[in-house]
């Protein structure tokens, strides 16, 4: 063979090897393309079909959660019908209690005394109650006072004792045939115009039922002279509130003569509105003043 033919040869199947190659190349590349669209066409297709499951889903979510909401609605009315009955049988207990305390409550304990209203001479207090004799400006003359008021006068005096104030119980409750042979006394001392003066007319019906209490310390005992500049008035008049007590006739009152040694327990709630008011109970309203008989005790 000659060179020339040789190089022909060569050259022929250099090219038919190229040209296999390209068409094997274009298959291939034309079954890849196509086997990438059916794919790429494929995943397409789950994919919608898994948005629209997805939006199915949310629309579910969606219809569950509302269900819940109105249930939850349900719920909190119906909790607020339970609340609601509750608070009227309660508020209805609780009316029934205050009328019952207020029907065991002796109106005559917030009444206000006057010259032309007294207490009825018979009246008598239901239970009275010794005042504890170290608390006594006089030992030997027991002193008794209505017992439900009790505890806190006790709890005055000895409220004033921590406090260093030596404050002592002189009068509490008089009885009408008392206040009588009394007020002939102060008459015979100080004759009746001076008598008819202070305590022996106007803490009358006061003492009588049992409510008011004369104060006095060692050094005073019964003559009442200068209390009204003793270190137990002035603690008296910043505390005695605390423990339901109120000053009856206090200074430049327009009914009565002074008597800063007369205290009457008006219970503790209306004894504060006196004090933070700076009146005096014959200042208020009878109507005014029975509002605080339910809490009289307290
Ligand atoms: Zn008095």
């Amino acid at each position: 063979m000659n060179k020339a033919l040789k190089h022909s040869v060569t050259r022929r199947v250099i090219y038919s090897t190229l040209a296999s190659l390209l068409i094997a190349g274009l298959f291939y590349g034309g079954y890849s393309y196509y086997f990438l669209k059916s794919a790429y066409e494929t995943s397409e297709a789950s994919n919608a079909s898994f948005q629209y499951g997805l939006g199915e889903l949310s629309d579910k979510l969606r219809a569950s959660e509302a269900l819940n909401n109105d249930l939850k609605t349900l719920l909190q009315a119906r909790q607020q019908e339970k609340e609601a009955i509750g608070q009227q049988v309660q508020s209805l207990s609780s009316t029934v209690s205050i009328l019952d305390k207020l029907s065991k409550t002796d109106k005559q304990l917030l009444e206000k005394y006057s010259s032309v209203y007294f207490l009825n001479e018979n009246y008598v207090p239901p239970t009275l109650s010794s005042i504890d004799a170290s608390f006594l400006n006089r030992q030997d003359k027991p002193v008794q006072i209505l017992a439900g008021i009790a505890q806190h006068l006790a709890d005055l005096l000895n409220s004033a004792k921590t406090a260093g104030i030596q404050l002592q119980v002189l009068s509490g409750y008089r009885s009408f045939g008392t206040q009588q042979s009394l007020k002939a006394s102060y008459k015979t001392v100080y004759g009746s115009g001076t008598a008819n003066s202070f305590s022996a007319d106007q803490g009358y019906s006061e003492h009588q039922l049992g409510t008011a209490v004369d104060f006095t310390t060692p050094l005073i005992g019964d003559t009442f002279s200068g209390f009204s500049k003793s270190s137990a008035y002035a603690w008296l008049t910043a505390n005695a509130y605390l423990y339901g007590f109120n000053l009856s006739y206090p200074k430049n009152n327009t009914h009565f003569v002074f008597e800063p040694w007369h205290w009457r327990y008006v219970g503790v709630e209306l004894a504060k509105k006196l004090h933070d008011e700076n009146k005096s109970l014959y200042e208020l309203d009878q109507r005014e003043i029975d509002t605080y008989l339910v809490k009289f005790f307290d």
